[in-house]
């Protein structure tokens, strides 16, 4: 099942908007309840996405946070698939050349 990612703020906002426009004079038990439970919902943070770019030295760098890509003594520079310093999973599609993941000296 995929997620889909709704704004619990604004749907909040239209739970009180369409009481008001019933008219009714008071906010009913089952609404305060609905709004209780949009507050009780997990936050789920949203996965940022990136690639490895890469200096005209041969250095790779995320695209996100520009930082250069973890050295290895042994292996070199290593791409993983998520950044270690934001956490961007490199996914990323880009029109260059530049790998999407790669482990150097491996
Ligand atoms: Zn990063």
């Amino acid at each position: 099942m995929s997620q889909r990612l709704i704004d619990a703020e604004h749907l909040r906002v239209s739970i009180y908007k369409k009481f008001k426009e019933s008219g009714e004079p008071f906010f009913p038990k089952c609404r305060q309840e609905d709004v209780r439970l949009v507050d009780l919902e997990p936050t789920i943070d949203p996965v940022k996405h990136g690639h490895w770019a890469e200096y005209s030295n041969g250095v790779y760098y995320c695209s996100e946070c520009h930082e250069e890509a973890y050295w290895d003594t042994d292996y070199g520079q290593q791409l993983f698939e998520y950044c270690p310093y934001c956490g961007a999973k490199m996914d990323e599609a880009t029109d260059s050349t530049t790998p999407m993941l790669k482990h150097r000296g491996l």
